[in-house]
């Protein structure tokens, strides 16, 4: 994408997706957009006066070369003019029937005028190049549209309307504030006076910057896991219940977000909500099938998912008791994060002697049973707190920085040790002020102050078209 053609060309894509639907939108953004829409719309009023903001009832027309114009579709359009929109350039939006056919007509109507096909996430490229929002509001829209859980969705929409700008900016605005101070020491070097007060500074960084920081950072990693999900397998030998738990935690499931097919006919996965983080739960199903190999071939596939996943429920079946097998595959997950799901508690209501073994150890452990659906909250409470931790914890502090915030933040803080560093060892200013504006760099790249052009490509590339 070069820079010339980012603001000064008309671009157009169908915003909704494929397939048919009540309504499909195709959206224009760019100087020619109300010329082009002119020449394609006759309104149903022929006074149309196409006022900003404002829907008009009207066709959309192919002309037609030597016979009258074609008809392509009955639509509702809108003219927004510039700054006032999405982009803050002039759009158009033309609302036809929700058919994937009818908005590819339109669609290619509008690039036979000075209109080329948007780049995925362009229109959300140019309200940032535009000056509308500031990167970390760009990258919100992405979680806005790919939100797998409400949790997630109010996530995303906080940082939409600035929570995460807000609170680097205001790391960002104490740092300039430091930053002037030490280079005036650096413009008066002789000066009697001491200009910077090394306690002075070291207190404000520690306070302005590295507090705020250090729980910026805490946030990301809860933030990956709202926003990403975390992969949970069910392992444990043929028979266990293994299906019987995915089958009871989908039917609990009234929030089912997706259902992905299983990656190999042995697997089965599926997406439940657990108190707002999206759970990819995968059954190592299709063991049981091969009677003869059963528990190698268990431990072998069951140790292939588990490597992926982020948490392990480690099923056992209390009324078998724990057999030598059971053992074999503990020890081949145990360097994973596991929970102990001890099944079938109806049968084996005394579960204490078969659990002993696991005494010793800090496994978390949950009795349930999968047939009955019992235990199971405990067992969802059991997995959000392997993943999240402390809920209040979370619950108090809203946004979460993404992996790009996250490096940067990290990067932030290490050019804080140095300030601090530089002020323990009497360094001189100069250097000082050189660490002060690298942490100040890392900020600005978060909010999109000094992001470079090939960032911002990966950023958007992320988006899907006529966003
Ligand atoms: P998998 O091979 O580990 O997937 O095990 P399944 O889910 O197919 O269950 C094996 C058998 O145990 C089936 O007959 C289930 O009905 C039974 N089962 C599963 N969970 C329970 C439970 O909690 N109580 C009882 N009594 N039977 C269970």
């Amino acid at each position: 994408m070069s820079a010339e053609n980012e603001t000064n060309d008309t671009i157009a894509a169908i915003s909704t997706p494929p397939g048919a639907g009540g309504i499909g939108v195709i959206r224009m953004s760019g100087p020619h957009a109300l010329d082009v829409l002119r020449q394609i719309f006759k309104p149903h009023d022929p006074a149309c006066a196409f006022r900003s903001h404002q829907l008009y009832y009207g066709h959309i027309l192919a002309p037609g070369i030597s016979t009258s114009p074609k008809n392509i579709d009955e639509v509702l359009a809108v003219y927004m003019r510039a700054p006032k929109t999405y982009t803050r350039e002039d759009v158009v939006e033309i609302h036809g029937h929700g058919n994937f056919l009818v908005l590819q007509s339109i669609l290619e109507l509008l690039l036979q005028y000075p209109v080329r096909l948007a780049e995925p996430g362009e229109f959300t490229k140019r309200a940032f190049l535009n000056g509308r929002i500031d990167l970390t509001r760009a990258e919100a829209v992405i979680d806005v549209l790919t939100a797998r859980t409400r949790k997630g969705m109010e996530m995303a929409q906080a940082q939409l309307s600035g929570h995460l700008f807000e609170q680097v900016d205001a790391i960002r605005q104490d740092l300039v504030a430091m930053r002037a101070v030490v280079e005036v020491a650096i413009d008066f070097p002789d000066e009697d006076v001491e200009i910077i007060d090394d306690a002075d500074l070291r207190e404000q960084i520690e306070v302005q910057v590295r507090t705020p920081l250090a729980a910026l950072l805490r946030r990301a990693d809860q933030g990956r896991i709202f926003r990403e999900g975390i992969s949970v397998v069910i392992a444990g030998l043929p028979n266990v219940g293994k299906s019987s738990l995915l089958n009871t935690l989908l039917q609990e499931e009234r929030a089912l977000v997706t259902a992905i097919p299983g990656t190999t006919r042995d697997t089965i996965e599926e997406y439940i909500d657990v108190e707002g983080v999206p759970v990819r739960i995968i059954d190592t199903a299709g063991i049981r099938d091969n009677a003869e190999e059963v528990e190698e071939l268990g431990i072998r596939r069951a140790r292939q998912q588990m490597e992926q996943a982020d948490l392990v429920l480690f099923m056992v079946d209390l009324s078998a008791g724990i057999s030598a097998a059971d053992r074999q595959l503990f020890a081949a997950l145990c360097h994973k994060p596991v929970i102990l799901v001890a099944n079938k508690m109806d049968l084996r209501p005394e579960e204490a002697p078969l659990l002993q073994e696991f005494e010793a150890s800090s496994l978390a452990r949950v009795v349930i049973s999968a047939k009955r659906q019992q235990g199971i909250s405990e067992l969802k409470q059991a997995i959000f707190k392997a993943v999240i931790g402390r809920k209040e914890q979370w619950e108090e502090e809203g946004c979460a920085p993404n992996l790009r915030h996250k490096n940067a933040l990290i990067r932030a803080y290490t050019a804080s040790d140095r300030v601090l560093n530089g002020l323990k060892m009497k360094t001189t200013c100069d250097l000082l002020a050189i660490d002060l504006q690298e942490c100040l760099t890392e900020l600005d790249a978060i909010v999109g102050v000094t992001t470079t052009e090939d960032i911002l490509d990966l950023i958007f590339q992320q988006f899907c078209l006529g966003k």
